[in-house]
C-alpha cells in the first residue's frame, strides 16, 4: 500500500505485471485478516464506496458491483429457457447468488466458497451483496469448489465459477479436471459461465480457458462488460453451453417480461455483449467449433 502525500489517508493500490498500477483512496479501514488462503481487507473508499480486496487485488467495490454480477447471472439465466437449480463456485461476496435469486422461477441456488474469512467480512461489511445469504433458497458452503464438483452427484441447469484470477485454490478451477466435472454435473440443456480475464492484460490465461472449454462443449462464447475497478478495464465471462446458443436462441421478450429491472443488463447488452474486438475473435476463433461467431 503506498500514501499518496497530496490527499490524506492512505491508497490501496492494485500493481499488475510491475507494468501498471492503479489505486483506490482509503477513507475507512474496516477488516483486514489473513485466511488460511489470502489477505482479505474490506475497506471504505473515496469514490468507489466499500471494496472487498483479495491478496491486495480488487474484488467488489459497491460502486461497479452490479455490473459484474448482473452480467455473470442474467446472460446465462436468460439463456436457459427454465433454470431451476444453479451453483455458484466462489463467489465470496454474495453479488452473484443475489442477483441468481432474483429469478423467481430458480428453485435452489448452492454456492461453494472456500474462504469463510471472505464471507464473514463482507456479512458485516458489505451487505449491498452479502444480503442475500438470508435468502431462504440459499445454500452456502464453506468448501473448496475443485473437491465439490469432483464429489458431487447433484445435477444444476446453470454453474457460475465466480472465482479469483488463476492462482492459489483458484488454479485448479482453470483447469480440464474441474470442466470435466462441471460437465457432469450439468443436465443435458446446461450452461456454465466463468470470469474469464481480460484480452488486455491477461489474453494467454483467457485463450487457455477457451481452449479447454471448447474442447468439452459445443458451444462457447466470450462475452464481455467493462468494469470500473479490473485492470484495464474490459473483462470477459465465457459461457459454455451443451445445447442453447446465447444469441441465436436468445428470446429478448422474456427479459422485456419478466418484470425485472436491472442497472447494468438488458435485453441489447445481452446481445452486443458477445460482439468481440477483432484482437479477442482472432485469438479464440482456432478454438470454436462453429466459428468465431
Ligand atoms: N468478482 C471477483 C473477481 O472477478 O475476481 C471474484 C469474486 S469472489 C470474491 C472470488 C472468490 O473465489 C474468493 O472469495 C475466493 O476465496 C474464491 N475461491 C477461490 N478458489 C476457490 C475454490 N477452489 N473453491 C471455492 N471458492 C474459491
Amino acid at each position: 500500500m503506498s500514501t499518496d502525500s497530496n490527499v490524506p489517508g492512505r491508497w490501496v493500490e492494485e500493481n499488475h505485471d510491475d507494468q501498471y498500477r492503479f489505486g483506490f483512496r482509503v477513507t475507512k479501514e474496516l477488516f483486514s485478516g489473513q485466511s488460511d488462503f489470502q489477505k482479505v481487507e474490506v475497506v471504505e473508499t473515496a469514490g468507489h464506496g466499500k471494496m472487498l480486496l483479495n491478496d491486495g487485488l480488487v474484488m467488489v467495490s459497491e460502486r461497479d458491483e452490479f455490473v459484474y454480477h448482473d452480467m455473470m447471472a442474467h446472460v446465462p439465466l436468460f439463456t436457459h429457457p427454465d433454470p431451476k437449480r444453479v451453483l455458484v463456485i466462489g463467489g465470496g461476496d454474495g453479488g452473484t447468488a443475489r442477483e441468481v435469486l432474483r429469478h423467481p422461477y430458480v428453485e435452489h441456488c448452492r454456492m461453494v466458497e472456500i474462504d469463510d474469512m471472505v464471507v464473514e467480512s463482507c456479512r458485516q461489511h458489505i451487505p449491498l451483496t452479502s444480503s442475500v445469504f438470508d435468502h431462504p433458497k440459499l445454500q452456502l458452503d464453506i468448501a473448496d469448489g475443485v473437491k465439490f464438483l469432483a464429489e458431487t452427484d447433484e445435477k444444476y441447469d446453470v454453474i457460475l465459477i465466480d472465482s479469483t484470477d488463476p492462482i492459489g485454490p483458484a488454479a485448479p478451477l482453470f483447469g480440464t479436471d474441474f470442466y470435466k466435472n462441471v460437465y457432469r454435473a450439468l443436465t443435458d440443456e446446461g450452461i456454465v459461465v466463468a470470469q474469464a480475464e481480460n484480452g488486455f492484460y491477461e489474453q494467454e490465461a483467457q485463450v487457455a480457458l477457451v481452449k479447454i472449454v471448447s474442447e468439452l462443449f459445443p458451444i462457447c462464447r466470450l462475452y464481455n462488460y467493462s468494469n470500473l475497478t479490473y485492470p484495464g478495464g474490459l473483462w470477459s465471462f465465457l459461457l459454455s453451453s451443451k445445447k442453447f446458443h446465447p444469441v441465436k436462441d436468445f428470446v429478448p421478450d422474456r427479459v422485456t417480461s419478466s418484470g425485472l429491472d436491472f442497472k447494468y443488463y438488458n435485453e441489447d447488452i445481452h446481445r452486443a455483449s458477445f460482439a468481440q474486438p477483432s484482437f479477442i475473435r482472432k485469438a479464440v476463433a482456432p478454438y470454436l467449433k462453429d466459428g468465431a461467431q
